[in-house]
């Protein structure tokens, strides 16, 4: 267990900033207490709780470029450049730094650390990371809970056949998101070494006498070598296909997670008003009535802009939404889990595959009404022109996302929606878009102890790019858990 009962909880008020180390660890060095793959926020509340307790000296390594540098070009033309790495997953601050900025507080959400940690402990780490991002500026206000509307939203829910997961949500909004996580990095400046475009390609290890594997260090494309006393692994999705491959050649074993295959659905904002103006984002799960597979809503961005991900070999959608800058539309994906069993298990590939034939189709994402997608017909420019959303991805290619998407998946998304014109009518509506390939690769799992430590001594793996978490969340926690199990074996 990575929680200390008692000693780490978030108290409000308390001051997390950082204490001077005793020595001057931003000297340039070779040996370090710990290292850490990647700058996201599993990585960072990693390096925040390591300094923190005990001021080891810590190294990050990120491949991406530092916050201020990091800029995407989709972000102002819609059509993505393909920069290597991508400015809007890589960089200090990692996924995060421009994401929507919402934290998920509800512990049943956002991740897979409750198989790590039991519900009170796992809830009170929420508690603790929240207190972090709110001391570095996340605004006060909550959104959701069991607020009398809510609860109304739910009973209605319920009635057309969805469930409601209890998410209450803080807003922190792209910019701000942003901002804060600068913050970090200029806390931990005097405290952690920092290297940006710097790409780590090998982990060390040593056989110990005992016969054990240890970890040992790193080493970076640029041949560069660093050793520690302990490796934090924390690469996100776009470092995942990495970190499997790393898992692969030393031997750690591998489980998978389900591939989430979707698209991203964009209506005008007062649709969603109803839901978004009490929770912000609603969370439905809903049983598809033709499969009986499970459909939920994801990552509801109010007044959000629609956006490119890119993964290096394929791009897909997603959404964010900044704190000022209001657009008039509302955008959230509807996702299908689809957990392959046997013989099949590479549910990566599978969704790569998916979203690839959308990046062939158009110029990377597709863009439909989702009444030209139920007559037949490919959307054109024109058609989308004259219709009452307009799309806030404007580099998205009009087309026909019933090449691009399974039958299964697609008939899925289809009966979500006419279950949520239930809830929020003029969902379902003719002029409705929709954008493809929205897909979620939930990074094959790593064999992890209670501690997040590897079947290799001194390794741990965390965040996203581990398959335990999702969301900005349980990976900040996570790197906090790891960080822990740290501390905890320095001072036996
Ligand atoms: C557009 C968008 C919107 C989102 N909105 C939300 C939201 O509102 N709320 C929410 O909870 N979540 C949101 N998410 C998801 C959230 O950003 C992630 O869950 C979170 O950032 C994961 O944190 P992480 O530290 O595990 O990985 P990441 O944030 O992905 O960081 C990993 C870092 O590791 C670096 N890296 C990878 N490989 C290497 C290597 N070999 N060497 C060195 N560095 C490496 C990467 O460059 C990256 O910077 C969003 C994501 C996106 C893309």
């Amino acid at each position: 267990m990575f929680v200390h009962a008692g000693r780490y909880h978030a108290v409000k008020g308390t001051s997390f900033r950082l204490r001077t180390p005793p020595c001057t660890a931003m000297a340039s060095r070779t040996h370090y207490d710990a290292v850490i793959v990647g700058a996201g926020p599993a990585g960072i509340f990693a390096a925040l709780e390591l300094v923190r307790r005990d001021g080891l000296s810590v190294l990050v390594v990120e491949k991406g470029p530092d916050i201020d540098k990091r800029v995407c070009p989709a972000r102002t033309s819609g059509v993505c450049s393909d920069c290597q790495p991508c400015d809007v997953t890589c960089g200090w601050g990692g996924a995060g730094a421009f994401s929507d900025g919402k934290l998920t507080l509800s512990p049943q959400v956002g991740g897979w650390l409750s198989e790590f940690v039991d519900d009170d402990e796992l809830g009170r780490l929420v508690d603790y990371v929240d207190g972090i991002w709110r001391e570095y500026g996340a605004p006060d206000k909550v959104h959701g809970g069991r607020s009398k509307q809510a609860e109304d939203i739910r009973r209605q829910a319920l009635v057309y056949g969805m469930t409601l997961v209890d998410s209450p949500v803080r807003h922190m909004g792209t910019e701000r998101a942003a901002e804060i996580l600068k913050r970090m990095r200029t806390d931990l400046e005097a405290s952690v070494e920092v290297r940006t475009n710097a790409s780590v390609a090998r982990i060390l290890t040593s056989d110990e006498a005992d016969g054990a594997r240890k970890a040992t260090g790193v080493v970076c494309d640029d041949g560069s070598e660093y050793t520690a006393d302990a490796v934090i692994l924390a690469p996100g999705r776009q470092g995942a296909g990495w970190l499997v491959e790393e898992c692969k050649r030393l031997g750690i074993a591998l489980r998978n997670n389900p591939v989430d295959i979707g698209l991203r659905v964009e209506v005008p904002a007062v649709i969603l008003e109803p839901l978004t103006s009490v929770l912000y984002e609603s969370k439905l799960i809903y049983y598809s009535r033709t499969f009986d597979d499970p459909v939920r809503t994801f990552c509801m961005n109010p007044h959000g802009v629609v956006s490119l991900e890119n993964y290096g070999d394929v791009i897909t959608v997603n959404g964010h939404s900044y704190a000022d800058d209001k657009t008039e539309y509302t955008n959230f994906a509807l996702l299908v889990s689809t957990d392959f069993t046997e013989p099949f298990d590479d549910p990566i590939t599978y969704g790569k595959s998916i979203a690839r034939l959308a990046n062939l189709l158009g110029e990377d994402i597709l863009v439909q009404r989702l009444g030209d997608l139920l007559q037949g017909k490919r959307s054109t420019a024109e058609r989308i022109e004259r219709g009452t959303v307009q799309p806030t991805l404007t580099g998205a290619t009009p087309g026909d996302l019933s090449f691009v998407l399974p039958y299964r998946h697609l008939r899925d998304i289809l009966d979500m929606l006419e279950a949520l014109e239930k809830l929020a009518p003029g969902v379902n509506a003719r002029d409705t878009l929709l954008y493809g390939a929205e897909v979620k690769f939930y990074s094959a799992r790593p064999t992890l102890d209670a501690g997040l430590r590897t079947e290799i001594r001194d390794l741990y793996a965390v965040g996203d790019g581990a398959g335990i978490t999702r969301g900005l969340v349980q990976a900040s926690a996570s790197g906090v858990g790891a960080a822990r199990s740290i501390l905890d074996q320095a001072r036996r």
